[in-house]
C-alpha cells in the first residue's frame, strides 16, 4: 500500500529507490539552504519523506533527503548521514524513476 494522505487528490508519490540520482533544474527543487536558489542541483536520494507533502501552483512537492552528487560519492569522502534536505516536485521524481 502506498502511504498517501487522504486529502490529496494529485498524482501518487512514486517509490524512489535509495541511490536514485535526481538531476534538478531550477524550479524543480526548493528549500535547500546549502544551495543558492535558481541553481541546478544533482542529488542522490537517501530517502523520500512521502508523508510530508506540500502543494502550490507549481504542483505537489515532497521532502527528500540525500547527498550532493557527485561530491559525496568521491572515494575520499567518508560515509555520512544525508547532508542535503530539500523539497522536490513529485512529477520530477516520477520522471527520475521512469528514466
Ligand atoms: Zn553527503
Amino acid at each position: 500500500m502506498r502511504e498517501r494522505p487522504p486529502h490529496l487528490t494529485g498524482p501518487a508519490i512514486p517509490d524512489v529507490p535509495t541511490g536514485t540520482l535526481l538531476r534538478l533544474a531550477p524550479g524543480e527543487w526548493s528549500h535547500c539552504h546549502a544551495v543558492p536558489a535558481g541553481s541546478r542541483l544533482d542529488v542522490t536520494v537517501s530517502r523520500v519523506h512521502r508523508n510530508v507533502v506540500r502543494r502550490d501552483e507549481a504542483g505537489l512537492w515532497v521532502w527528500v533527503v540525500g547527498h550532493e552528487h557527485p561530491a559525496c560519492g568521491w572515494a575520499h569522502v567518508e560515509r555520512h548521514p544525508p547532508c542535503r534536505q530539500l523539497m522536490v516536485r513529485v512529477d520530477v521524481l516520477a520522471r527520475a524513476v521512469a528514466s
